[in-house]
């Protein structure tokens, strides 16, 4: 194999379309897909000499494989880390990205804002295992000083958080976790890659589902942990390696193929959100409108100090859960979906799907209504989009529709 990749000062549109790509000698243009499970040897010999270490090969795909290894570069020369593994979904990248790092007596802080299933690693899978866990309110810095005044093993937080768009004051929080000897691990997921790069604020490694931007149309499941070289080989890469949660090569080539588009994908999304943000604050159903790069978004300042852009979501509150369903039931080209960063755009209901089972104290702690809607702003016409809204928001209201929007095929 070749290896045209190009240097890391590249920009990130190019990487996205170049990065870590490894030709065969039959000097294919798109990258390959190698679905293997296994590699043969030359000679014992070349299996000794592989399982010693002496020589450096593919083994099997549970540790490594072509494609897999072409998302890998790929990723870390865009997030400027020194090393990436992959893995099978988003969920076992920060499950692995934990457990390989922690062991009983350990202590974890986190920010309060975490995807369903980071929440419940952090408040019911880690006190298990003996591992202390306690929330802070990942906006107030206070909180953070409390719980980091005592040694903590790790610092998860979530920054723009999931679904209310709140944000983290990341070098103040990496600093603070460091002197109390945590590493610290940020979910990026809403920001992707491009918008804001957590380990130049201090992060020391960084997940993602590669599920939602990064395939971006709806097809795979995915992961990604990306961090210094050292903890990878000696902390994360045995674990990965011994509890397999893998990437099927198949979904690689489906996500580097997606990663091409990224920029683009990402670039129209997040001017779509944008224009979107400012019409729903226009309108009377709106209660209220959360986008990081709306003057009014409470940490608006710190938004513009961490990020490039402010996203493709956009976070919204009706009077009510009747108005928020009669707004959902109204929509005709966007979906109703749990899933976010797609290509299509969908709405979510998080009170009654994804932020149901924390109950209606965790929900209020962290400013989540019966009204809310949490919108994936995907790629059809930025015009359909909000006519199909305004409908929606008519329906709201308890008005008829000016029909202007047309049902979607
Ligand atoms: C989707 C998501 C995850 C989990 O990823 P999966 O690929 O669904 O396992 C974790 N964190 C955030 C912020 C997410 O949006």
């Amino acid at each position: 194999m070749s290896n045209p990749s190009p240097p890391r000062s590249l920009r990130p549109a190019t990487l996205l379309v170049r990065g870590g790509t490894q030709r065969t000698d039959l000097s294919e243009t798109s990258e390959a897909l190698f679905l293997t499970s296994g590699f043969v040897y030359g000679s014992a010999a070349q299996a000794e000499a592989t399982f010693k270490g002496e020589e450096q090969r593919f083994q099997y795909s549970r540790f490594g494989n072509p494609t897999v290894a072409m998302l890998e570069n790929r990723l870390a020369l865009l997030e400027g880390a020194e090393a990436c593994h992959v893995t099978a979904t988003g969920m076992a990248a920060v499950h692995a990205a934990m457990l390989s790092h922690l062991k009983a007596g350990d202590r974890v802080v986190a920010s309060r804002a975490l995807f369903g299933s980071c929440h419940w690693i952090v408040s019911t899978l880690l006190p298990r295992y003996g591992i202390e866990s306690e929330f802070v309110d990942g906006a107030d810095l206070g909180q953070w000083e409390r719980a980091l005044s005592r040694p903590a093993a790790l610092v998860l937080l979530e920054t723009p958080s999931n679904p209310m768009l709140e944000l983290v004051d990341l070098p103040a929080v990496a600093d603070m976790a460091h002197r109390a000897g945590a590493l610290v691990v940020v979910d990026n997921v809403f920001a992707t890659p491009l918008l804001q790069q957590p380990l130049r604020h201090g992060a020391d490694v960084v997940v993602y589902s590669c599920t939602k931007h990064m395939d971006g149309q709806g097809r795979v499941l995915g992961g990604a942990v990306l961090g210094g070289a050292k903890w990878v080989e000696d902390v994360l890469r045995p674990f990965l390696r011994n509890t397999g949660p893998a990437m099927s090569p198949f979904n690689a080539w489906v996500v580097l193929k997606g990663l091409e588009t990224l920029a683009l994908r990402v670039g129209a999304m997040g001017r779509s959100a944008a224009a979107i943000a400012d019409m729903l604050a226009g309108r009377p159903e709106v209660v209220r409108v959360l986008y990081p790069f709306r003057g009014d978004h409470p940490q608006h300042d710190l938004a513009r100090r961490l990020m490039t852009g402010g996203g493709t979501l956009v976070t919204f509150d009706l009077a009510d859960k009747a108005a928020a369903f009669r707004f959902c039931d109204a929509l005709r080209i966007v979906d109703i979906s749990n899933n976010l960063g797609d290509s299509k755009s969908l709405a979510t209901h998080p009170a009654t799907t994804t932020h149901m089972r924390i109950g209606p104290e965790e929900r209020a702690r962290l400013d989540i209504t019966d009204g809310t809607i949490r919108l994936s702003v995907g790629l059809e016409d930025v015009e359909d989009l909000m006519e199909d809204l305004a409908d929606a928001l008519d329906a709201a209201g308890g008005r008829q529709g000016t029909g202007a929007a047309r049902a979607a095929e």
